[in-house]
């Protein structure tokens, strides 16, 4: 597996496979290490996809630099994050955290192709303290427009509206975003978090989604609208937007705690209270 090299050509025939081309609008969740090795790294696989598809979307963060724990005392009901201690905690917190703005380096857990893709000079950044999205190509603009510092997800929405694909590179549904639009759009999902925007200065940040761990749930029912290729040792599957909302939305319906873990202490708890608080009219 390790002696596996995958080029930028057999990167184009694959995603050509997968019936891309210059229209395609992909938001694209991929790990590197899933090809075995990739002749050229990150690089080649952003070049690969940018040179199939007309416009690319991506998910960013930045909280691990602008990051902050709740204040003391400010609880949000089902919002399952942690509290500073004390206020000198807190304050210390905010001494310690970088102050959201363009140029800040992706989080090191989003992995290399995140980080190169954002690093291409072309790529525009979404207005979020935490989570930023990047964009690039001919639709670009158009996505990154429809994030706000109050609507994380905002891309997302616009990529709904463009009738866009999710493009997964050796990942699984736990990395796809667009499906908590879906639990979103159902009262689920909708946490506070808390953000340096400038030196000394915090805030609160509304609908930041939540857990994802259990997303996979869903891969029987988009198998039929799924395409699916190997790349070298990778697993390419494009899906488009629509039918994952679709399909999301639906088991969601269906069952308040579908693509939810039953740990008590994780997140899952949290947006399932909050989807529960919907369904009762509060
Ligand atoms: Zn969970």
């Amino acid at each position: 597996m390790t002696d596996r090299v995958t080029g930028e050509d057999e990167l184009v025939a694959g995603l050509e496979r997968l019936g891309l081309g210059a229209e395609s609008i992909v938001f694209l969740h991929a790990s590197l290490r899933s090809f075995g090795r990739v002749d050229g790294g990150a690089q080649t696989v952003i070049t690969a996809v940018r040179q199939v598809c007309g416009t690319v979307l991506m998910f960013g963060a930045v909280g691990e630099r602008t990051g902050v724990p709740a204040p003391p005392g400010l609880v949000r009901p089902n919002n399952s994050f942690y509290q500073a201690d004390s206020w000198a905690a807190f304050d210390a917190a905010v001494a310690a955290a970088t102050p959201a703005g363009p140029g800040l380096p992706t989080d090191g857990w989003l992995g290399a192709v995140a980080a190169a893709f954002a690093d291409q000079p072309d790529v525009i950044s979404g207005d979020h303290p935490l989570y930023p999205f990047r964009a690039a190509g001919d639709h670009a603009e158009e996505l990154i427009k429809g994030q706000r510092p109050d609507r994380m997800l905002g891309p997302v929405e616009v990529l709904d509206r463009l009738d866009g694909d999710v493009l997964l590179l050796g990942v699984g549904h736990h990395a796809n975003t667009t499906i908590h639009l879906a639990e979103q759009r159902l009262g689920r999902s909708l946490f506070y978090r808390y953000a340096v925007v400038a030196p000394g200065v915090w805030a609160e940040v509304p609908n930041v989604s939540g857990e994802s761990h259990n997303f996979d749930d869903l891969e029987p029912r988009l198998a039929p609208v799924t395409a699916e290729t190997m790349i070298g040792n990778c697993r390419a599957r494009r899906i488009p937007a629509r039918a994952v909302l679709a399909s999301a939305t639906s088991v969601i319906m269906n069952d308040p705690a579908a693509l939810l873990c039953p740990d008590p202490d994780c997140r899952c708890g949290g947006a399932l209270r909050q989807r529960l608080a919907v369904l009762a009219g509060e």
